[in-house]
């Protein structure tokens, strides 16, 4: 298992912010699997990765101090001595991103497509069935944009 597939997608994000703003200082190379590094921040911290086990990794804050928890700091550290994965976690969460729009737009369309299929009555029952289950706020407005009171 990868760091970026053990830490939590907050971490993820947040490592990659501090990545950037060049947060990590000091990195060391103990082999081709162990790093160290210290993150600058309001407080500085210790970190220690382990690439090859990253549940070994440290770090001195105080979400994963003592914890095998992988935060940002590491996460960050991880992008730092590998910026090819930073690129690459990039472009999975614009793939992503834009695999989400298509579902969203195809089923706008597949939505748009059905309620002009309907036959009037049709309308008038799911239209009753929306506004009883409706909130409040909801039902309110269409009373108020219809003029209905
Ligand atoms: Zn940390």
């Amino acid at each position: 298992m990868s760091v970026i597939s053990l830490a939590s997608g907050a971490s993820c994000w947040r490592g990659l912010d501090y990545y950037k703003n060049k947060k990590i200082i000091n990195l060391k190379k103990i082999n081709d699997y162990e790093f160290t590094g210290t993150a600058i921040g309001t407080n500085n911290y210790d970190i220690y990765l382990d690439v090859s086990h990253p549940r070994r990794s440290t770090c001195s804050c105080p979400l994963a101090n003592g914890k095998r928890i992988l935060c940002k700091h590491i996460v960050a550290t991880f992008f730092t001595a590998f910026p090819e994965e930073a690129k690459s976690f990039e472009k999975e969460q614009e793939r992503l991103q834009e695999e989400y729009e298509d579902y969203q737009e195809k089923l706008y369309n597949k939505t748009q497509s059905y309620i002009k299929s309907l036959t009037k009555k049709e309308l008038v029952d799911e239209l009753s069935y929306i506004l009883d289950y409706a909130p409040d706020w909801v039902y309110n407005d269409f009373v108020r944009r219809n003029d209905i009171e």
